[in-house]
């Protein structure tokens, strides 16, 4: 039997999620409160500020570029709090915000520029170069550049401050929160090469709704502080840094990248009380010397999603910091929230993801069929934060979710009798680096390219001395090399001038006779997986790239 959530079900408002942010009828804070502040600008927005600049921009949006409902605002740019303007701005305006990782090489900007079929692109000053080229190669209009954060030397960008609409006829867009996009994000799924994954303002509101229930009572306006790095541009930081604290009221201080003593002298300095992290963040808080410098006494939780967080590690930062560290499950697939830890319950016990969110309902499958509770499988879940498929792509959208509602995750885990949920591994592709989206078909497809590349699967190795998976590439060298240390070196970086930073072939490469293939000619990365995991126990040495 599937099992439900044992929280009361949330009720969820028809509205889209502009309105339910900033038109919540029992708003306990008022509109003068700082909802975002730059560290790194000192910029601040106060609720009021958020919400007038925002409609500024989506009213300039309709008037000077002819937006209407289900246009794209791709944003590629480093985190400041303007982001937020432009991302409230365009969904008021009825547009879909597709947030990319803004360290994107040129290339794959250009193809996420071409398939989610952008309108406009934000970016920040210090990816203006890549975003115009790209923007070129994608056939935008170069006019449809708007910059956030500092201004253009050069004067040639449009700033968003200088939008603006003609007075008094502002009109907001009106949305099907059910039907209408609000996000569109990449993600691989269980396989194969990204994809938009469609998130309703419904899936959004629901899940703003459901995480909120999990720290109902712990959290104040009045008294906490948030701080964060995680990146704007993916959907546990949209969720954490954007949406929550402006239906919660709790401040968030938004720091450009993550720095570790940037991160410590802020929580000592801004007395910050809650942050999200990710379990190479929590490793070095539990392990560096320089966090000895600082007092985060202030801090009361810490919360951890994105990637499998140890109980090893749990153990080691607490001893360490003395505060507590709940973690949660997500995916971008459920807008991003499933699972979580309470505040009471962080410590209970270690090593859980937690339990399921309100109106979530979850089932556990081997191929078929439902495992019962206590055995590992597949996770399928349920809820009315699963997004409405891939974008233009109903053959992903059908295989991963059914007729029934079901989306499978692709990830591995069970349930104890207490409804604490594990994860214990992951079946499908993906390869998670810090946290990010590393795709293994894609890292392949460009890896063939090389002449001394016959055939090649890559996989993820966890590496226990960064807290995280590291992509490997498993090689079969074309007739006339030679496998050598030299050929290595040669091949990655000659990878590394083609992909982001993030992608980069940290876990190394090794050379094959032959990759372990399905009759079917399926590769079978489990098999090496397997092999990985039996070599080196987590430790090998992480190339420098
Ligand atoms: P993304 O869509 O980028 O958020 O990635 C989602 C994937 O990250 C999930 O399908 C899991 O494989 C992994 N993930 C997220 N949170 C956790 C967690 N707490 N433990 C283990 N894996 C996780």
């Amino acid at each position: 039997m599937p099992t439900e959530s044992s929280q009361p079900p949330i009720s969820i408002p028809p509205l889209d999620l502009w309105s339910f942010l900033f038109e919540q009828p029992d708003r306990e804070f008022p509109e003068d409160h700082e909802i975002f502040v730059d560290i790194a600008a000192r910029k601040r927005y106060t609720f009021r500020e958020i919400r007038d600049t925002s409609v500024k921009i989506g009213h300039a949006f309709q008037h000077n570029w002819g937006w209407r409902k289900g246009d794209v605002m791709a944003l590629f740019t480093q985190n400041c709090t303007d982001v937020a303007a432009v991302i409230f701005g365009t969904l008021w305006a009825g547009g879909v915000v597709c947030p990319l990782n803004n360290l994107s090489t040129v290339g794959e900007l250009t193809s996420y520029l071409k398939s989610s079929g952008a309108k406009a692109l934000t970016t920040h000053i210090s990816s203006l170069d890549a975003a115009q080229a790209a923007a070129r190669a994608a056939g935008l209009p170069l006019n449809r550049i708007i910059l956030i954060g500092d201004p253009d030397p050069k004067g040639k960008t449009t700033h968003f401050s200088s939008l603006r609409g003609p007075a008094k006829s502002a009109k907001k867009a009106s949305i099907n929160p059910n039907e209408d996009l609000a996000f569109l994000v990449y993600s691989s799924g269980t396989t194969g090469q990204p994809k938009g994954v469609m998130l309703s303002h419904q899936n959004m509101v629901a899940n703003a709704l459901q995480n909120a229930t999990m720290d109902e009572g712990h959290t104040s306006w009045k008294s906490d502080r948030n701080m964060g790095f995680l990146p704007l541009y993916h959907i546990y930081g949209l969720a954490a840094l954007l949406i929550l604290p402006v239906y919660r009221g709790v401040t968030v201080y938004i720091m450009q990248r993550f720095d570790l003593e940037q991160f410590c002298q802020s929580i000592e300095r801004n007395k910050i009380t809650v942050t999200f992290i990710v379990p190479p963040v929590a490793l070095l808080l539990a392990k560096h010397p320089l966090v000895s410098k600082y007092n985060l006494s202030s801090l009361r939780m810490m919360h951890s999603s994105a990637a499998p967080l140890t109980k090893d590690l749990v153990d080691m930062l607490y001893r360490r910091l003395k505060v507590p560290i709940k973690q949660g499950y997500g995916l971008s697939e459920a807008s991003p929230g499933v699972v979580a830890q309470t505040w009471r319950d962080w410590n209970n016990p270690i090593g859980s993801v937690g339990k399921l969110l309100p109106s979530m309902t979850i089932k556990f499958m081997s191929g078929d069929v439902e495992v019962p509770v206590g055995e590992q499988g597949e996770l399928w879940i349920k809820g009315p934060n699963i997004c409405k498929g891939y974008y233009k792509n109903e053959k992903a959208t059908a295989e991963s979710i059914n007729a029934e509602g079901w989306y499978r995750t692709g990830d591995v885990g069970y349930i104890d009798q207490n409804k604490n949920i594990f994860i214990t591994d992951r079946m499908k592709e993906l390869i998670k680096y810090n946290g990010f989206q590393v795709w293994p078909a894609q890292l392949e497809g460009l890896l063939l390219g090389h002449p001394a590349v016959d055939d090649v699967a890559v996989i993820g190795v966890y590496s226990k001395e960064r807290a995280t998976e590291l992509p490997r590439a498993y090689v079969v060298l074309a007739k006339d090399y030679m496998a050598s240390k030299g050929l290595e070196k040669d091949i990655a970086d000659w990878l590394s001038t083609k992909v982001s930073p993030y992608k980069r072939l940290r876990g190394g490469i090794r050379f094959v006779d032959a990759i372990p293939k399905s009759a079917a000619g399926k590769v079978l990365r489990r098999i090496l997986v397997e092999e990985a995991k039996k070599e080196q126990d987590g430790e090998f040495p992480v190339a420098k790239l």
